[in-house]
């Protein structure tokens, strides 16, 4: 059994049977066969069990909220935003996955025609992480269904409640048992799923794990895409229209739930002559942040979902004011049951520190001040990731001769840590390979068939 606890009140919420190595070959075994039926209907078939299925998560949204917030700690009106915002995942499929999965046909020269097939991988697997699990699962559960393919959910033992609600609902819209199974457990279960034989693997997840999982099913040599994390840098240019509406608007990108996004502002560069306002107006916001009870209404800021994160921001902070930083704000856990950590402010930063090299995915940033473009291009880029990177300034040109040297799977200018389903979500480095959402997000999960032939 696997005990789920509140990370709000350290109190056990519900305990849930693992899966093992028997069950996940038996679930296997029935996506095998429940696939290939779903494979023949047509895809608008399949689009309106997804259909069915967002009408459904709407209806439930009260609940659904709750159960979010209970396991993962995310502040209760952040639980609505996040389902409320990943419906447009569904939108997206809903106007584009015909088009994408239809059959180019190309008229060829001499009576020969040639066309592409768009067909199922088969079973994949996904993996996935709890910060966000209804955008990053919809990112590829949903598509992966729409596409034709059966799905191996393992939701991150830290979102198994949601994920199990998730799949119940799934039912309820008219998608198959047997094309849809929950994989229940922690990181062993998702080992097991690794040695087992799947058509594709999808995850969402750290880096190390990431790593593991790419040299563990190299030999089956099927698709595998990696959504990693990032260290994702924030540059905000002496030319902003507003400075305050730029730190508020900073501050958001960093301290959003609890700054456990991947695409989360991890490190702030402002330029030197307004270094200071910034500074001032960014720990005003911060300093207003309402943290506690993540079921109230009001709270911004709750506890972080795992325990073991407390740790390595204590170490990062520690690291920092070691090495000369200045903590403007917070800078330890707070007193009492749950993990909280205060959102804390460290100013005085260079790139010898761990909070501006490592992820934090938690609620601390390093602001360091940059004298030209020049300057922040070359620590913008230092870094082994590569998701995102943001700059803030009312020249587009000089903005974007900035963006252009990044080497991240998305750019930002005047705005960050968002996520849309009409371009390609990816990251490059340690933050992964492979694309989801978009035209590309969807064809992620087909295997494309060229098909020649000849009127005779
Ligand atoms: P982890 O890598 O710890 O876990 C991700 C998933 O992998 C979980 O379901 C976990 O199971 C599972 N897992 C752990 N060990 C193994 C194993 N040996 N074999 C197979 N599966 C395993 O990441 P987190 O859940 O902590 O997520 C946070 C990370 O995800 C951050 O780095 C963040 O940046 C990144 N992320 C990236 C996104 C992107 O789109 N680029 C989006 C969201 C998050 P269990 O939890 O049960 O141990």
């Amino acid at each position: 059994m696997m005990n789920i606890y509140n990370p709000s009140n350290e109190q056990l919420l519900k305990s849930i049977e693992e899966d093992s190595s028997s069950t996940i070959n038996e679930k296997l075994n029935q996506l095998r066969n429940g696939q290939i039926q779903w494979a023949q209907k047509s895809v608008t078939e399949r689009l309106d069990c997804i259909l069915k299925f967002g009408d459904l998560i709407q209806q439930n949204i009260d609940e659904l909220a709750q159960i979010l917030t209970s396991e993962t700690g995310k502040p209760i009106q952040q639980s609505y935003n996040e389902i409320k915002g990943a419906h447009n995942r569904i939108d997206h499929l809903k106007y584009n996955a015909e088009k994408w999965l239809a059959d180019d046909t190309i008229e060829g020269l001499e009576g020969t025609f040639e066309k592409i097939m768009y067909e199922p991988l088969g079973v994949v697997a996904n993996i996935s992480a709890w910060n966000f699990p209804y955008n990053v699962g919809y990112n590829v559960f949903l598509y992966a269904l729409v596409a034709g393919n059966a799905v191996a959910y393992k939701p991150s033992e830290y979102a198994s409640l949601t994920g199990l609600a998730i799949a119940a609902n799934l039912y309820k819209a008219g998608v198959p048992e047997d094309v849809f199974q929950c994989i229940i457990g922690e990181g062993a279960v998702g080992q097991t799923l690794l040695e087992a034989d799947f058509d594709g693997y999808f995850f969402t997840g750290s880096y190390p794990t990431g790593l593991h999982i790419l040299k563990e099913v190299a030999p089956k040599v099927v698709p595998v895409q990696l959504e990693l994390g990032g260290k994702d840098p924030l540059y905000i240019m002496e030319d902003v229209q507003d400075v305050k509406v730029a730190a508020i608007n900073a501050a958001e990108g960093a301290f959003y739930n609890n700054g456990q996004s991947c695409c989360a502002v991890e490190r702030i560069y402002v330029h030197e002559k307004i270094f200071d306002a910034f500074v001032d107006f960014f720990l005003e916001e911060v300093e207003g942040y309402a943290i506690g009870d993540p079921d109230a209404e009001e709270t911004f800021i709750g506890p972080l979902t795992r325990k073991g994160q407390l740790n390595l921001l204590r170490n990062q902070v520690d690291d920092a004011i070691s090495k000369g930083a200045k903590l403007l704000l917070g800078g330890a856990e707070l007193a009492g049951k749950g993990y909280f950590f205060a959102p804390t402010i460290l100013t005085n930063v260079n790139h010898e520190m761990l909070v501006m090299k490592e992820e934090s995915f938690g609620p601390i940033i390093g602001i360091q001040k940059v004298e030209n473009d020049n300057e922040a291009i070359k620590l913008m880029k230092d870094t082994e990731y590569g998701l995102t990177a943001a700059v803030f300034s009312t020249d587009q040109l000089r903005a974007e001769k900035v963006l252009k040297e990044m080497n991240t799977g998305t750019v930002y200018w005047n705005c960050c840590d968002r996520v849309s389903p009409n371009v390609p979500w990816s990251g490059r480095n340690k933050s992964g390979v492979g694309a989801t959402l978009s035209s590309q997000g969807i064809r992620a999960f087909t295997q494309p068939k060229a098909y020649h032939w000849r009127e005779v």
